[in-house]
């Protein structure tokens, strides 16, 4: 006990008395996005410079206390909590937010860990330039758990997950010291790159303070297309028609199956949600052109018309306006919503190769619907990088939460081993956390599990940066 009010009263020098919260109501900080799991922090400390939270990190590792790195709190995997023994110290990077330079001719930003996604994409515009990472959860999430995390989201297809929108990090180590790394450069092949390292660690391996991002210049003109495809093929086959036609341009490709749809249309029925039951997929799809909006409407058009003429495209709408494009890509980021609201559910963040898709996807509905009768798919995603959020809901009018109980394990199983018969991965964008941890152990290669307990031990000899998550090194 001594120990913990000894570092808390240090903890407080450190960051300041207000800034060290143990009391009051903390479900933000202790409860995961998804409300499956709660836990009970020592205390939630929330530096607000690098310099603090090299002391924090080290006053922790002084009195070995383990330490929880949390941004905006929006993972999917349970990493940003900590565990319910309540000897953690949640590690808040909100504060922690300023935008430090924008640098027009090196077309990069630097910014701090805590800084909201939104609140970077609005600066960058502002400059005139574009941020491209884009997700759902751009209000709230932080750019420290985009890069912990890997990100992913609707811009990939082009730009790339956020591994590849980061060109340098500042992190401090699990020994408390700084690693300044923030060169901006595009090369540099000095060994081994520790930026890699710590992107997608989950917190595990260090605590990211600041990041320089790769900036764009901003498109002139970003067309969204709506369109109605004849099967998943079909849609496979948009997509490389898409390549084919709109090349750079081609900045979107979701995938939406009718059911998921289907859900959109009972819970919001205020949206429009175009060629409803006409097909059994559904494709959104954005052309970001650097010469005009009458250009990008050109290019859509000769590709919709070669799409029709192969048969891949039943029918198509082009959005005439920016209210118009944003009420399309609404409907895709209903489909998580809809589907919370039509009761609890399995998911699978899963990725394939595009090419196999079709065959994966055909495979592994058979099979769960001739084990788990009456089950509904929920199919839909991020086709064009070949990411699937292969979701799956409990036959209509049954008690879903039971269901869950009785179920999920069988119907992960069933869905992983296909898998990993596809030679794809169990986590495409969401990440590992506490929630695959387990998972992770049985789907990756004993050789790579061991090269990364053996970089963990490396560079967190005390297990005190997120432990149990990612993987265990017991
Ligand atoms: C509605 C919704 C839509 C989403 N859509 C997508 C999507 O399309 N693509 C996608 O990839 N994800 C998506 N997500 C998941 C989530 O938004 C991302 O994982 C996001 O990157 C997490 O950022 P965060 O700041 O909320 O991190 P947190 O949830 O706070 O933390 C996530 C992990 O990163 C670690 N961490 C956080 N900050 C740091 C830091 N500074 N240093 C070291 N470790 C740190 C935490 O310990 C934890 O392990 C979505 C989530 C929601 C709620």
């Amino acid at each position: 006990m001594n120990t913990f009010n000894n570092l808390l009263a240090q903890l407080q020098g450190i960051v300041g008395a207000e800034q060290v919260l143990t009391e009051g109501d903390l479900t933000a900080y202790e409860q995961d996005w998804r409300k499956r799991e709660r836990g009970k922090a020592l205390a939630v400390v929330r530096p607000a410079s690098t310099d603090e939270v090299a002391q924090v990190v080290k006053a922790c590792a002084a009195a070995q206390v383990s330490l929880v790195p949390q941004g905006g709190n929006t993972g999917m995997v349970v990493g940003s909590i900590p565990d319910t023994t309540g000897t953690q110290v949640l590690l808040s990077l909100r504060r922690l937010n300023r935008v430090r330079a924008v640098d027009a001719a090196n077309l990069t930003v630097t910014v701090e860990a805590g800084c909201v996604l939104q609140t970077l994409q609005e600066v960058c515009e502002k400059e005139g330039f574009l941020f491209p990472l884009s997700l759902a959860a751009e209000g709230s999430c932080t750019i420290g758990g985009n890069l912990a995390t890997n990100a992913g989201g609707t811009q990939v297809v082009r730009y790339g997950n956020t591994r590849e929108l980061c060109l340098s990090l500042e992190v401090v180590t699990a020994q408390g010291e700084v690693w300044s790394g923030l060169t901006g450069l595009r090369k540099d092949n000095t060994g081994y790159d520790l930026r890699h390292l710590f992107i997608g660690s989950e917190g595990t391996l260090g605590v990211i303070t600041a990041a320089t991002l790769r900036m764009y210049p901003l498109p002139a003109s970003q067309l969204t297309a709506f369109a109605a495809v004849p099967s998943l093929e079909a849609a496979v086959q948009l997509l490389g028609l898409a390549h084919k036609y709109l090349n750079a341009g081609l900045t979107g490709f979701e995938v939406m199956g009718d059911f998921a749809l289907s859900l959109v249309r009972k819970h919001f029925p205020q949206q429009t949600v175009p060629f409803a039951g006409l097909s059994p997929y559904c494709v959104v799809l954005e052309n970001s052109d650097h010469e005009s909006e009458s250009h990008a409407r050109a290019q859509f058009e000769r590709l919709l018309e070669a799409a029709l003429e192969d048969g891949c495209v039943l029918d198509a709408v082009v959005a005439e306006n920016l209210a118009q494009a944003r009420a399309l890509w609404h409907i895709r980021e209903s489909i998580p919503l809809a589907q919370a609201q039509e009761g609890l559910n399995i998911k699978h963040d899963i990725s394939i190769a595009v090419s196999r898709i079709p065959a994966f996807v055909q495979e592994t509905d058979a099979l769960l619907e001739q084990h788990f009768p009456g089950v509904r798919l929920v199919n839909y995603g991020h086709l064009g990088d070949g990411n699937l959020h292969y979701n799956v809901q409990a036959p209509a009018g049954t008690d879903a939460q039971a269901f869950l109980r009785d179920q999920e394990g069988a119907i992960n199983a069933l869905v992983y081993a296909m898998v990993d018969r596809y030679n794809g991965s169990i986590s495409a964008e969401h990440g590992i956390g506490s929630l695959k941890r387990e998972k992770l152990a049985h789907h990756k290669s004993p050789v790579a599990l061991n090269a990364m307990r053996a970089i963990k031990r490396a560079l967190d000899p005390k297990n005190l940066m997120n432990p149990g998550r990612v993987l265990s090194i017991e």
